[in-house]
């Protein structure tokens, strides 16, 4: 069949494509991007080709000539060959933000990760140069902090929920709060969980109100815990009734029970010291008697991903002889971020000055509204349009949920471009600045960020906004 007049010309396009080896060649002698094996390159380059071809079938109106070919290959080779995971500067005012990594940790914290990263005595009892266990290097400080008798790290809190269920529970039943069913992220809903550790939950109460008379008349002989799930990502309010955790340990007590309590966030110093709402503390859950407390390590105690359980040393001996805890074995790293975090509650006052989150919950309006006049001063000098207006923060994470911190922030706008594209450039910037889209302008708080890093927000900004036409 004879040729149209566009496949004649989308052939004759295609001749002008380079070969592989033309642009294999003109990359290697160019030596613009950092090291990458020959399979890589020729992978990419490959690539690359295909698609430009595709292009031209599909009617694009010409193939690209070989300096072209040869941008498109290194453009790809540097987005293969970059880092992906970065440091960014948090200024959207959520402080525990799961998408931005949670909790910031300490320089102590970062310091003793770059310790451990090397060989460590990890498991190592160095006095005797006998085998020891990762838990040594924490449970004498959580003892310490907490007032509870033992502790248990694993990977994360939902590990030690789904361990401790696993553990304690499987095959039996375990009393819940029916309006304590929470769900943590999608892809942790406690009724689930429960199910999946082969545990068989017998619900009490109704959604706003549970007594403890509910909690009596559930208990049989196949109970095997009472748990208490803190509400840690929502409030009720109205006609509502709990069971506080004294009151469990009682019934618990009394028909053998023991009792354990998912905190979830796992404060260890009372936030209301510095004004903020109530939260109950991981001391006071043991205090009140719980016989075990789970919480996660990067919420508001402001350490690295970890489950910690504190609680009676049986309890936490049946979890650490489960096969699961080998599966949610907390990491060296980890483990090393989250030694060094504890120590700086062995001074809570200390902690208050050290621990980022808690830096950033005590930071006093008055201060914040200072740096936001320095940084938006520092922008102004630059023609930028940067105001300072009042701004709410909050906690995020699933911390205490509407609970508004009061926080100053910096407008950014810029006439030329719209919010969402300054956003964009923002993000796109080195390092990233993350900020918040409202009122067609980029709100910058400064309560999420620390305040050695609004030099850097400040020239990151600056720079975007001198590259914008
Ligand atoms: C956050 C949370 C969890 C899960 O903790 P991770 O450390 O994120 O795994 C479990 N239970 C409650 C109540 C929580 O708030």
């Amino acid at each position: 069949m004879a040729e149209t007049s566009q496949e004649a010309a989308g052939s004759e396009s295609l001749r002008q494509l380079p070969s592989v080896d033309r642009v294999l060649g003109e990359v290697r002698a160019r030596a613009r991007v950092g090291p990458v094996g020959h399979e890589l390159l020729v992978q990419v380059v490959r690539e690359v080709l295909a698609e430009r071809r595709e292009g031209v079938r599909q009617g694009a109106p010409e193939a690209p000539h070989l300096a072209a070919v040869v941008e498109m290959v290194e453009s790809r080779l540097r987005a293969v060959t970059a880092p992906s995971l970065r440091s960014v500067i948090n200024a959207t005012g959520v402080l525990l933000h799961t998408n931005l990594g949670r909790a910031p940790l300490a320089p102590e914290a970062v310091r003793a990760v770059a310790a451990a990263a090397g060989f460590c005595n990890l498991e190592m009892d160095l006095a005797s140069g006998t085998r020891g266990s990762r838990q040594d290097h924490v449970v004498g400080l959580l003892q310490r902090i907490t007032g509870a008798p033992s502790a248990l790290v694993v990977n994360n809190n939902a590990a030690a929920v789904f361990l401790a269920l696993s553990s304690l529970a499987a095959g039996r039943e375990v009393v819940v709060a029916r309006g304590e069913q929470v769900e943590i992220g999608g892809s942790f809903r406690m009724p689930d969980v429960m199910q999946a550790a082969g545990v068989r939950l017998v619900e009490v109460g109704t959604t706003n109100r549970v007594r403890l008379s509910d909690y009596e008349a559930a208990v049989g002989p196949e109970t095997a815990l009472l748990l208490k799930v803190h509400r840690s990502n929502f409030r009720m309010v109205g006609f509502v009734a709990d069971v506080s955790v004294g009151e469990l340990r009682e019934l618990g007590r009394q028909v053998g029970v023991p009792v354990a309590y998912d905190l979830g966030s796992g404060a260890l110093v009372d936030l209301r010291r510095r004004g903020l709402p109530y939260e109950p503390t991981v001391q006071e859950a043991v205090a009140d008697g719980a016989d075990l407390v789970l919480f996660s390590g990067d919420k508001l105690l402001g350490g690295p991903q970890a489950g910690i359980a504190v609680g009676r040393q049986d309890l936490l001996d049946r979890m650490r002889k489960h096969p699961l805890y080998r599966v949610v074995r907390v990491d060296k790293l980890d483990l090393a971020a989250l030694e060094a975090t504890l120590r700086l509650y062995l001074d809570p006052e200390a902690a208050w000055e050290r621990v980022p989150v808690l830096r950033m919950l005590g930071a006093s309006t008055d201060h914040l509204q200072e740096r936001a006049w320095r940084v938006s001063d520092k922008l102004r000098a630059t023609g930028a349009d940067a105001e300072v207006v009042a701004s709410q923060a909050e906690v995020g994470g699933g911390s205490l949920p509407g609970a508004a911190l009061p926080s100053w922030a910096v407008r950014l706008r810029c006439p030329s471009i719209s919010a969402q594209e300054l956003a964009q450039r923002l993000r796109s910037a080195t390092p990233p600045v993350l900020g918040r889209l409202r009122e067609d302008a980029v709100w910058l708080d400064l309560r999420s960020v620390l305040p050695e890093d609004d030099p850097v927000l400040e020239e990151t900004v600056v720079s975007v906004l001198s590259s914008v036409p």
